[in-house]
């Protein structure tokens, strides 16, 4: 059996308010998309590692990382853009595929190793944390209704996918409100595992993120 992962590192970060997007800052020693590299590399399932990088910084990362256990390519406008140009690079014999957002560096091999072993019983199988907050349904600034919290979960990465799966459920037009792959294989039809991560997966989105994640790796190891 034989698995590959696509890190998704082609956004521009905006919401963090910075000019170096986010995922290629330093964090702790080293970009923060090095971490999902590492992570993954060091399970020896994972035989190819695509990193996909916005696309008018390719050619710079395209040289930087020649002959690195990894591949480059530019991704696109939308994530969904940039899943499919790291789908192309995909090699012939690759069964299991994940998608990891470059912006999770402290993505846990036991987490993906879970994921994996759900995608492996199911064909799909999402990381995911459940919520902690009462979520509410809110329109023009009332609250319309408030789903019962037992049955929600914050959606985090990595998503896993049986190969033929993912290249399916990208092979048609994708609607526009897609916000992670996931909803691409349920409006397929496809079931989807979710999976509970156990160690902190948090998405780097704004400067707290980041403080927060150097703190955590700080006293994972020593730096
Ligand atoms: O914007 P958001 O934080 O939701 O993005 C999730 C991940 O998708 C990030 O790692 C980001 O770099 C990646 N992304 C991408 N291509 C885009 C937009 C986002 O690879 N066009």
């Amino acid at each position: 059996m034989k698995a590959a992962a696509i890190i998704v590192a082609g956004g521009s970060g905006k919401r963090f308010g910075s000019q170096t997007p986010k995922q290629f800052l330093t964090l702790c020693g080293k970009p923060v998309f090095m971490w999902s590299i590492e992570t993954f590399s060091s399970l020896k399932i994972f035989k190819q590692i695509i990193l996909v990088v916005p696309k008018s910084s390719a050619e710079y990362f395209l040289k930087k990382y020649k002959n690195r256990m990894f591949t480059v390519t530019a991704g696109g406008k939308e994530r969904f853009d940039s899943v499919k140009n790291g789908l192309a690079l995909l090699n012939e014999n690759i069964d299991f595929t994940a998608i990891h957002d470059a912006a999770r560096p402290l993505i846990n091999k036991n987490d993906i190793l879970s994921v994996l072993n759900a995608a492996k019983k199911t064909g799909a199988a999402i990381a995911a944390e459940k919520t902690k907050d009462t979520i509410k349904i809110a329109e023009n600034g009332f609250v319309k209704s408030t789903p019962d919290r037992n049955l929600l979960w914050n959606v985090q990465t990595p998503q896993i996918f049986k190969t033929n799966i993912l290249k399916k459920i990208y092979s048609g037009k994708i609607p526009k409100n897609i916000t992670d792959d996931s909803m691409l294989a349920e409006q397929y039809g496809f079931k989807v595992a979710i999976t509970e991560t156990k160690s902190p997966n948090l998405k780097i989105t704004d400067k707290q993120d980041f403080v927060l994640a150097k703190q955590i790796l700080s006293s994972q190891s020593p730096i």
